[in-house]
Order: structure tokens, then sequence, then C-alpha cells
């Protein structure tokens, strides 16, 4: 894509920082040929989240839920180029970003992008509240990686123990897989280990199976707490049947490599475990952090602050911020918030491209300078501030069943049980990003209805 358009003005330099929901919506979104487009993010591909929690036992396969960024690029309408490298450091005076390429086998692999508009749409990292010996031992739930990682330990913990006595304490030890952090995370794939255990192993290692223990901990009274009540009850019911230990008002303070220390009330209690997956919620990434100290107006821990624009607050006009590393009140850190952000900065980046060329044509024609002057105030008035609307949530809650509390206009409507699972089947099934994905997500539940989980590692 050349420099300048036809009429002689620049193309501006749009860098997209993350290939997650929010990127992605917006790069799929985006009129491309109005922006020289960069995207920078480690990770060359998009990740479908919501079915992340059932990949670690084989109900789906991972590679039904990722996208090539290349793929998504490749169907943008004008050229974008893709860096897979980590950004490492935004200079919002300057109007760079320093990024350090992964793919390449130089030592110093880091270069410095120039740009006109940045969008960030990093995420977040799993947060571990500071709890000592958590990162050293326990497993996250947030990439790939991790869920491979997950299902190595799993495969490999059944397959010491059946080498062990039954009556030997390390056999239970390793049997024992815990569940910190009782949100949507945590409680999906305890139920998908549940699920499997009861569903699949309970038919070649029928002995076995009735040793395995899921733990899920939650600090809080209650787990799922941005549900509907009526709907943690029925989790925390359905949980009871299945024979997960549920222990709530339970906070995880130490995490050795084979135990767990957690203070319930004034008691505190040993949890010998075998695994453990982590799933507390979200703390900023290091390149947010440092941008927040690079600006006074960016004064929260929680989050890169923007205004209701998803402007940048103290670069209001280059930079917008998007998804999991903003801190808004009202916008929470989920998917579908991410993915209309993305949508909505597109529609907003093709009127500045207007204003830019307009801007552009004053600079060239300064007898006309008022005229385009009113066409440009116009067309700022026209970019209304960012309106969330909230379709509801859904989470799957084990034994083929799942919970949906539902926005249906101002009201709220709750479903649970077999039939809800379908529709949380049919809704998953519509958010995946490509036709590609949703057969083979399809083919994956079709696989496991017939032939069961794959459990080989
Ligand atoms: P992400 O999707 O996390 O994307 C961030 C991107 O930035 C990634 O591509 C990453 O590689 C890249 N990146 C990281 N560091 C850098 C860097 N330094 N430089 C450049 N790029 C970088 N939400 C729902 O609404 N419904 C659900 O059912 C649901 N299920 C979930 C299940 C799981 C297991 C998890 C972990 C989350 C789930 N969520 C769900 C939450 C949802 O995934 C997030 O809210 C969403 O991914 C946020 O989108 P994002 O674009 O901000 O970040
Ligand atoms: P979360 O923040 O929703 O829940 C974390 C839980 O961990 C909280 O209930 C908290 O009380 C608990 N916790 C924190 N410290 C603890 C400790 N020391 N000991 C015991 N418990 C502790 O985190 P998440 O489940 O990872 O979700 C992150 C985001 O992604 C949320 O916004 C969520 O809505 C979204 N998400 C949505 C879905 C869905 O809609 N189905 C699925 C997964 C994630």
């Amino acid at each position: 894509q050349s420099a300048t358009f036809e009429n002689g003005s620049p193309r501006k330099t749009l860098v997209i920082l993350g290939s997650g929901w929010g990127s992605i919506s917006l790069l799929k979104n985006l009129d491309t040929t109005l922006y020289n487009v960069v995207v920078v993010s480690p990770r060359n591909y998009f990740l479908f989240t919501p079915l992340l929690p059932s990949t670690p036992v084989g109900t789906i396969e991972l590679k039904s839920i990722v996208e090539p960024v290349r793929s998504i690029a490749r169907r943008a309408p004008g050229e974008v180029t893709y860096y897979e490298a980590e950004a490492l450091d935004v200079d919002p005076t300057q109007k760079t970003v320093r990024i350090k390429s992964l793919s390449s086998a130089e030592e110093h692999a880091e270069i410095n992008l120039n740009y006109d508009y940045l969008v960030v749409g990093v995420g977040a990292q799993p947060t571990t509240f500071g709890i000592p010996g958590v990162f050293e031992n326990a497993s996250f739930l947030k990439e790939i990686p991790d869920a491979q990682e997950i299902r190595v330990k799993v495969m490999n913990n059944i397959e010491k123990a059946a080498t062990l006595s039954p009556t030997d304490p390390e056999r239970k030890r390793l049997l024992n897989f815990v569940v910190v952090g009782g949100g949507p995370t945590g409680v999906e794939f305890a139920a998908e280990l549940q699920d499997y255990i009861d569903q699949d192993l309970s038919k070649w290692m029928p002995a076995l199976s009735k040793e395995l223990k899921v733990t899920l901990v939650e600090a809080l009274p209650n787990i799922l707490n941005m549900f509907d009540k009526s709907l943690i009850q029925y989790a925390e019911d359905l949980f009871k049947q299945e024979k997960i230990d549920l222990k709530t008002n339970t906070m995880v303070k130490n995490v050795t490599p084979t135990v767990i220390t957690a203070k319930c009330g004034d008691a505190t209690e040993d949890i010998p475990y075998g695994v453990l997956v982590w799933a507390t919620g979200n703390a900023p990434r290091e390149v947010s952090k440092s941008l927040m100290t690079k600006m006074e107006a960016q004064d929260s821990r929680r989050g890169l602050l923007i205004n209701d624009k998803l402007q940048l607050l103290g670069a209001e006009d280059s930079i917008w911020a998007i998804g999991d590393c903003t801190f808004y009140p009202g916008l929470f850190p989920t998917a579908q918030v991410a993915h209309q952000e993305g949508d909505y900065l597109a529609s907003v980046l093709k009127k500045q491209y207007k204003i830019d060329q307009y801007k552009w044509q004053s600079s060239q024609n300064s007898a006309e300078s008022s005229k385009y002057q009113a066409k440009i105030e116009r067309l700022q008035s026209n970019i209304k501030a960012f309106k969330y609307s909230h379709q509801g949530a859904l989470a799957y809650i084990g034994s083929e069943q799942a919970i949906a509390d539902l926005a249906v206009g101002e009201s709220m409507y709750q479903s649970a049980g077999s039939f809800t699972f379908l529709f949380w089947k049919s809704a998953y099934l519509a958010m995946c990003l490509s036709f590609r994905n949703r057969v083979l997500v399809a083919l994956d539940w079709c696989k496991v209805s017939f032939f069961g989980r794959d459990s080989s590692v």
C-alpha cells in the first residue's frame, strides 16, 4: 500500500497491539485501505477463549478454536502488516512503540515502530495477588500453552497414581485436582474435569476414577457471583450432586509444590493437591503498567483508564485502548465487551480518516479553511460515545447442563439445565470467528459423543 492516497494526502499509520477479541474484532470490521495498518502480537492467532476450558480434557481440540492472524489479515480489503512480536514499551510523546520480535533469531530483535494512531488491545495476565508459590506451582488457564500444560499434568498424575498402591497417601494426593477461583473460568474447568472423570475415565479405570477428587476453592460465600442468585444456587446444587468438593469462604494464602494453605474464617486448612489450576481473575500486563506510569491521568492500578470514546486518558488524540487491558466503570473484562469495542472503534477510525482528509484539504487550501473546519466539527460531533449492549452471560456447569442469564430488552431472564446447554452450544457455535472453526467445533462435539474424549498426551 503506498504511503499517500491518490490526492497526495499521507496515509496514516495505525498500529494495533494484540490479536485477541478486541483487536481482531477491530481488524475484521476496519476498512484497512484507509490506513497503513500494522498488527503486533506475540500470538500469531486469535483464540476463542469461551471454549478453552473444554480443551485440557479433550472435549474440544485446541486447533478448532484458533484462527491465524494472517488468514484474517488476508481477508481485509487493504494490506495489513503483521509482526510476531511483543510490545515492550509505548512512548506517547514520540508516538513510538518498542517491539521485540519473537520470530527473529537475532539477539537484539528490538525495533521502534512509529505510529499516528495506536490501539492497545493487549488483554490482561492472570493475577496471583502476590500469593507465594502460585507462579511456581500452579497452572493458569488463559492461553493455549496453559491448556496443554494442564492436560499433561492431569494425564501424568493419573498414570503415576495408577502405579501406587491404593493405600499409599501419595496416590490420594496425586488424584486431588484443585481449582482456585470460583469465577466462570474455574467453574467451567472444574465441570469439564468432573465430566471427563465420570464419562470417560470411569470406563477405562473404574476403580481409580472413584478415587479422583475435584475441589473448587472460592474466597467469597458463593461461586459465579456475576450470575443471578437462582442460577448460583442451581450451579452449586449440581456441583454437590456431581461430587465436586466446593469450598466457599476459603481464601488461599500459600502454595507449596504439594499443599495449598487456605483460610476459612479463623481456621487454617492444608489441602494436599496433585494438580492446581489457578483462575482468580486478571491483572494488567507489563506493557500496560509501563504506559500507565507515563501519564498523570493514569492513576489506577486496575487497568488503562479510558474515556467514553475509548480514548486513553492523557493521549486522547492518538491512542485508544480496548478490552481487558482497560478499566472503565460498567465495562467488565469479557469477550463480549472487547468485541463490541473493536467493532465501535472500526467505525470511529472511518470517521477519523474523513476528519484527517478534511484537515489535509484545509491545509492545502487556506482560502476554504473555515468551510473544512465546519465539516471537521460536524464529523467530530458525530463520533458518539461507546455504548455497551449486554446480551447476557452463559456458563457450562457440567453433566451437559449450562446456566444462562439473558438480557432481553431491559429485563433479564434466567434459564438452567440441559436445554440451556443446547442453547450454550448453539450460541458458541454462532460466535466462532470463522466457518472453519464452527465446523471443527461441531465435529469435536460429535466425536466426543460417539467415541468419548481423547486422553492421549
Ligand atoms: P485477549 O483476547 O486476551 O487478547 C490479548 C492479545 O494481546 C493476545 O493476542 C495477546 O497475545 C496479545 N498481547 C499480549 N501481550 C502483548 C504485548 N506485550 N504486545 C502485543 N500484544 C500482546 N468472556 C466472555 O464474554 N464469555 C466467555 O465465555 C468467556 N470465556 C472465557 C474463558 C476463559 C478460559 C478465559 C481466560 C476468558 C474468557 N472470557 C470470556 C474473557 C475473554 O476471553 C476476555 O475478556 C477477552 O479475551 C478480552 O479480549 P482482549 O482482546 O482484551 O484480550
Ligand atoms: P473472576 O475474576 O471472574 O473470578 C475469580 C474468582 O476468584 C473470584 O470469585 C474471587 O473471589 C476468587 N478468588 C480470588 N482470590 C482468591 C483466593 N486467594 N482464594 C480463593 N478464591 C479467590 O475470574 P475468571 O473466572 O478468570 O474470569 C475473568 C473474566 O473473564 C471475568 O470477567 C469473567 O466474566 C470472564 N469470563 C467469562 C466467562 C463466561 O462468560 N462463561 C468464562 C470465563 C471468563
